[in-house]
């Protein structure tokens, strides 16, 4: 279905932070598809974890219990520091669903109210969208599920007006507004937040899908803020390029939940959990978030005195990069320089009309962090 724009290469095969086409041209992928490819292409301990899982067993339903899945929510509940429950399923988009149904379920009827961010992305499916505080992207799809306010970017004034008590159960927040902009929330403003739902008796939820995971030098982008969320959700890296997500609560949350309220045929299924105990397993052996903060500060210091480049945002390696006028009036905005680095041989996106988005692998080389700024240089002028 016409749902994306015409591709304009077909890749055929990755190792690391390389991608090739089918004219067997090489690329630095500086996008990891979207942030999901966090430790490279083709990775050999992923790619030999999914080939014993497929030799082993693939699926047999929730109705059983099998040892992937809770290894999985195990790990992922240590990495989010203990206490929690863990909801397993196959996308960003169904991990922020169960932690929508999660609020409405902990708060009670009346309480069903949900506030999100103006700029916000959290997914295509009606709740998910209906949290994106994107007005636009609604319009074709109402109605959309009621209860859904929106109060501006890390502005802790309006989101407490937003914040009725009475009728909102849940805060649904990125720590870095990724398909946003790139723009950070202040660790502050989090605080505040944090504060704000603890005074009210509201669920802090975040949405970890593009974030989490060593993106942004941390495991978490909430810890720059130092405070601990009630509900993550996460998707994207979480298993290297298998399809899952997950939905983590505090076990006094999750326990709003009872039997039949949530689940998926496909969730928690061990395919997909051997792809991301195997992916865990490496981030934590590589360190990757104290690699992302240091390839990030490489980047970053590159760029920011780069001619044709106005500003350089976001911790680690979520970096949005914005263009001067001159650039944006000469090559057709920021989709006229994606363009021109993809036929250079760089893969990034435009996040915006007039910023780029950089996502490398977590793993990503010195050398190939040069050669990449090299090649922006190079379009830029
Ligand atoms: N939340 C955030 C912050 C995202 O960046 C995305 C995808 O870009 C999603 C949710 C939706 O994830 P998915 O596309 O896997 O449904």
């Amino acid at each position: 279905m016409p749902t994306y724009a015409p591709p304009t290469v077909t890749f055929v095969r990755g190792r690391g932070s390389e991608l090739w086409d089918d004219a067997g041209r090489r690329y630095l992928d500086f996008l990891s598809g979207l942030a999901v490819t966090s430790l490279g292409h083709a990775h050999p301990v992923v790619a030999d974890a999914i080939c014993a899982q497929a030799n082993t067993l693939l699926h047999v339903s929730n109705l059983f219990a099998t040892v992937p899945g809770p290894q999985l929510a195990l790990t992922i509940d240590r990495l989010l520091g203990g206490g929690g429950q863990v909801f397993l399923c196959n996308s960003g988009a169904e991990a922020n669903e169960c932690a929508i149904k999660l609020a409405r379920r902990w708060a009670g009827r009346g309480r069903h109210g949900l506030v999100s961010a103006y700029g916000s992305f959290h997914g295509r499916t009606l709740g998910a969208l209906a949290a994106t505080g994107q007005p636009t992207k609604h319009e074709a799809f109402q109605p959309l599920p009621e209860g859904f306010r929106y109060a501006a970017w890390n502005d802790l004034d309006d989101l407490a007006r937003q914040m009725d008590p009475t009728l909102v159960g849940a805060v649904l927040l990125e720590p870095v507004q990724g398909e946003g902009g790139v723009l950070p929330a202040d660790p502050g403003y989090l605080q505040g937040v944090r504060r704000l739902c603890d005074e009210r008796g509201i669920l802090l939820m975040i949405d970890e899908i593009q974030t989490g995971l060593g993106r942004t030098g941390r495991w978490w982008g909430f810890e720059h803020a130092g405070i601990q969320p009630d509900v993550v959700t996460s998707a994207k890296a979480l298993a290297n390029g298998v399809p899952i997500g997950a939905c983590w609560a505090r076990a006094d949350v999750a326990a709003a939940f009872a039997p039949g309220d949530h689940g998926s045929t496909f969730g928690g299924q061990p395919l997909a959990c051997a792809a991301a105990l195997a992916t865990l397993g490496v981030m934590e052996s590589e360190d990757v978030p104290a690699r992302a903060a240091a390839a990030g500060a490489r980047i970053t210091s590159a760029l920011a005195t780069m001619p044709g480049v106005t500003a350089v945002r976001g911790p680690g390696l979520l970096i949005g990069v914005e263009l001067t006028p001159d650039v944006l009036a000469a090559q057709g905005g920021a989709k006229g320089v994606q363009m021109g680095l993809l036929d250079q041989g760089l893969v990034v996106n435009a996040v915006t009309p007039t910023a780029l988005r950089l996502a490398p692998p977590l793993l990503v080389s010195d050398d190939e962090i040069d050669e990449a700024v090299t090649i922006i240089g190079k379009v830029l002028q």
